[in-house]
């Protein structure tokens, strides 16, 4: 149903798109703040020639053009030259003046005009359906319905738009409060102590068996099922007291993390988020404590501590000794290194094209960010550990990399992980001098960053001139994944490398 105020509006202007707005290309003498609306002059047009009783082919004839001409005018996809226009005028007996007026014709002609120029916009062109002529025999209800269904999609677009900004501004604001507290929350980690003594946790990894324990601890039974919903890892009936999960777990999954993450939503008492903010942070605090359940704080600190009196820490030891993912144990280091071990400390996940999925730092590492401060969807450079560890061949050993930047030596450890959406490196670094506690600081690997100086990883002025508006790279990172994180003009795409490809394969004459 439409409802008053979602009711299709007429005015000529309301709807025009850059197809047409671009394309103001007549030569007359327009008031001032006035366009020439190419599909409301069409229209005029054949009206006018059907008035006087005129076919197609008998008005080309009297102004001397092809049918195909005037027929291309009357759709509204030419515009004619001002002398073209008079002559058309004075075959229909009016003036160039009356042709030009921007009102439509009538009401049902104000209709078709806006379904036209419905589907002659961007989003319309973006949804792939083809489009289709607006015919006589069309009832205005029909067209008017077409007309608010358009709108509505258009509506929804712009909201759609809308909300990265707000997603970015959370991002950034959250990102703030953690380096704060150094992503150290003290609240989590006893409730995480409490939960673990109270089913007799006595050290050690912990064990399927323990977290099927929790559960039962905190009155929920565990249920496997085939037809779990897609989109969801785990779904919870709380009346019931009951965890549904997926049987068909991949081997390579924890299936720890899925229950855990369950009852912590439980723990922490989340309610459904009121808005982006509240559902990212609700996202970190369940991560949090899923890991901090996994890697328990005391035998996480002692275990660490140990490492470090030795000189030899190491995600991959720490990632070993609580059996857990690369990426849960490098990421739970950046929990305890500073509050625990005195280790200012920086994490960053990168997809394979070089967009920061995840970043944090404590020890005035700088990172891209664009102009909300957001640092998540922007590129990383080039030449650090994050992306050269993708052109290293042995994906087995640990990867090491010393990195001038413009805030100082930092020394990173970086790992690649595989994900459905591609490649990620997930990367662990501190400042030049904190490296004396970790293995792998003894690495031949060096590298020079000048981000943000353009001349570092950007591309050269005179390249990204001449392709920067002839270049349509389409982006290899899942847009789900950058969904609520876009920035710049393709997100997920390092337009340097598609000028530097566009430059090597353009034809010879088009090369500068
Ligand atoms: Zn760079």
């Amino acid at each position: 149903m439409i409802t008053a105020d979602r009711r299709p509006r007429l005015d000529a202007h309301e709807h025009r798109t850059p197809a047409t707005a671009g394309r103001a290309a007549l030569e007359v003498d327009a008031e001032p703040g006035t366009e020439v609306d190419a599909l409301t002059l069409g229209r005029r047009i054949r009206e006018g020639r059907t008035a006087r009783g005129l076919t197609l082919g008998e008005l080309a004839a009297a102004i001397e053009r092809a049918p195909s001409q005037v027929s291309a005018i009357e759709n509204g996809k030419r515009e004619p030259r001002l002398s073209m226009l008079r002559t058309i005028a004075l075959a229909l007996g009016t003036t160039a003046d009356e042709l030009l007026k921007t009102d439509a014709p009538s009401e049902r002609a104000a209709l078709e005009i806006a379904v036209e120029r419905a589907q002659r916009g961007p989003v319309f062109a973006a949804l792939g359906l083809p489009s289709f002529r607006v015919a006589k025999g069309m009832s205005d209800q029909t067209l008017t319905t077409i007309l608010a269904l358009h709108q509505e999609i258009d509506r929804l677009h712009r909201e759609r738009a809308a909300t990265p900004e707000e997603a970015r501004r959370a991002n950034a604001q959250l990102r703030a409060e953690m380096r704060a507290r150094d992503n150290f929350y003290p609240e989590l980690e006893a409730k995480a102590a409490e939960l673990l003594e109270a089913v007799g946790h006595t050290g050690g990894p912990v064990s399927h068996q323990l977290v099927a324990d929790m559960a039962g601890h905190l009155g929920y039974s565990l249920h496997y099922v085939g037809d779990l919903p897609h989109s969801t890892r785990s779904v919870t009936d709380k009346r019931n007291g009951r965890v549904y999960l997926p049987t068909a777990q991949s081997p390579s999954r924890d299936s720890r993390s899925p229950i855990l993450q369950a009852l912590a939503s439980h723990l922490l008492g989340h309610h459904e988020p009121r808005d982006y903010a509240e559902f990212l942070r609700q996202r970190i605090e369940t991560n949090y404590l899923t890991a901090a359940i996994l890697l328990p704080e005391q035998a996480t600190v002692r275990f660490l501590t140990e490492a470090k009196n030795l000189r030899r820490i190491s995600m991959e030891d720490l990632r070993d000794a609580f059996a857990v993912s690369y990426e849960t144990a490098a990421h739970r280091f950046t929990n305890v290194a500073t509050a625990r071990l005195d280790i200012p400390v920086h994490f960053t996940k990168v997809h394979e094209s070089g967009t920061i999925i995840k970043a944090y730092e404590n020890d005035r590492v700088r990172f891209p960010s664009d102009a909300l401060g957001a640092i998540e969807g922007t590129t990383m450079c080039r030449n650090w550990t994050a992306r050269t560890v993708f052109d290293v061949e042995d994906r087995f050993s640990p990867w090491y990399q010393y990195t001038d930047t413009s805030s100082g030596t930092f020394w990173c450890t970086s790992r690649i992980e595989k994900a459905k959406e591609g490649e990620y490196s997930v990367s662990v670094g501190v400042p030049f001098e904190h490296v004396k506690w970790f293995r792998g600081r003894e690495t031949p690997h060096r590298a020079v960053s000048r981000c943000p100086d353009p001349s570092c990883c950007q591309a050269p002025a005179g390249l990204a001139e001449r392709w920067a508006d002839a270049s349509w790279p389409a982006a290899r990172t899942p847009t789900s994944l950058l969904a609520a994180l876009p920035t710049g003009t393709f997100p997920g795409v390092d337009q340097t490398e598609v000028f530097q490809f566009l430059e090597a394969h353009a034809p010879a004459s088009q090369a500068g």
